[in-house]
């Protein structure tokens, strides 16, 4: 382990909003719900997640806009260009994707799981571990 948390940054197309997470990062996975497909475009996206408390906004936009998107769960995208950071929970969870990280790459950011996965077309391929 080391000693000190991991700082993750990262920002929406603009970069008007900006964050940084602070690690251990939590629950990476993929997800092909329908919803994550409208929200985002793709028929993937991989998430990870962080304690609300462990994410600051750090750009000039501040904290992003939200949508309320289910019961427990609001998404949330950048006031200025509209493109999506994440999803903001009402448990205390910052769900941030990693199309938006700066440094993607980390091991431990790396998806373990994917869900909703049979709600891809047959021939798209997403190569994470997990079911
Ligand atoms: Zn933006
Ligand atoms: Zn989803």
């Amino acid at each position: 382990m080391t000693s000190k948390p991991r700082a993750y940054d990262g920002a929406c197309l603009c970069g008007a909003t900006r964050f940084r997470a602070l690690g251990p990062p939590l629950r990476p996975h993929t997800c092909s719900c329908k919803m994550c497909q409208r929200h985002s475009g793709a028929l993937t996206v991989a998430w990870v997640e962080f304690p609300t408390d462990s994410v600051a906004w750090t750009g000039k936009n501040g904290a992003p806009a939200t949508y309320r998107s289910s019961d427990t769960s609001s998404r949330a995208y950048c006031r200025s260009c509209g493109g999506t950071i994440g999803a903001i929970d009402d448990e205390p969870t910052v769900a941030l994707l990693l199309g938006v990280f700066d440094k993607p790459g980390y091991r431990e950011l790396r998806p373990t799981s994917h869900s909703y996965r049979a709600k891809c077309p047959r021939w798209w391929k997403v190569d994470a571990a997990g079911p």
